[in-house]
């Protein structure tokens, strides 16, 4: 963990900005390598990640482990994050407000690990890059550029490990990955060689071609 993300970190643990420290043992920061190309970004901390401070330690955790394989990765070779850093409530959905106290810390997670690809795992995370009216269903397995960096969509692993019909769907997300990483790595190249071309910022793989999403992140 470099110096800067530690003092993230230790800023995450100690968080009271929002209700959802409250009766919670520990706040989850993320955790992975900080010159990592790729940023996952779940949802929330859920029973076990409350438990231990660690991101995507339960079920859901195996099977993202085992996704990454699958491509040929492990969770060293990728950092890992969540929307929130403390365990909303019987696993409730994050409220908007939780999500604009959080946002502070995701912002400077991405200025430090500076990745060229960021990966929604679900809903949530999806719709802060992607927009808040996009259906996941949509643009799973779709990526689209997000400020200098090109998000990409995958289907949350528990929902996968819930409704066995969404297993399939979560593999061919993985699977895409690896183009969409070259893509990013195209893109990330193209800015550094031309700083001032927007041109190089554009493009979609995504089922439309709309232009770049310029979302703040809340
Ligand atoms: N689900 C998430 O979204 N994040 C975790 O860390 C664990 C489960």
């Amino acid at each position: 963990m470099s110096e800067a993300l530690e003092v993230i970190a230790q800023e995450v643990r100690s968080c009271t900005k929002c209700r959802l420290h409250e009766g919670t043992k520990h706040g989850v920061p993320g955790e992975g390598s900080p010159d990592s190309e790729i940023l996952f970004v779940g949802e929330g901390p859920g029973f076990y990640e409350d438990a231990q401070g660690r991101p995507f330690v339960g079920a859901a955790g195996k099977l993202l482990s085992e996704m990454l394989q699958g491509i040929g990765m492990t969770r060293d070779d990728v950092f890992i994050t969540n929307i929130v850093k403390h365990r909303p409530p019987g696993n409730r959905d994050p409220l908007p407000d939780e999500r604009e106290a959080c946002g502070e810390y995701l912002e400077r997670q991405i200025r430090e690990i500076d990745p060229v690809l960021i990966v929604t795992l679900g809903r949530h995370s999806m719709a802060t890059f992607f927009g808040p009216t996009v259906k996941i269903s949509q643009v799973h397995g779709t990526a689209k550029p997000w400020r200098d960096i090109l998000a990409y969509a995958c289907f949350h692993p528990a929902a996968a490990l819930h409704q066995p019909r969404y297993m399939d769907a979560l593999r061919e997300d993985f699977a895409g990955l690896p183009k969409a990483l070259e893509q990013a790595r195209r893109r990330a190249a193209e800015r550094r060689a031309n700083p001032s071309d927007t041109a190089a910022t554009g493009g979609s793989s995504g089922p439309d071609d709309e232009a770049p999403a310029q979302l703040g992140l809340f």
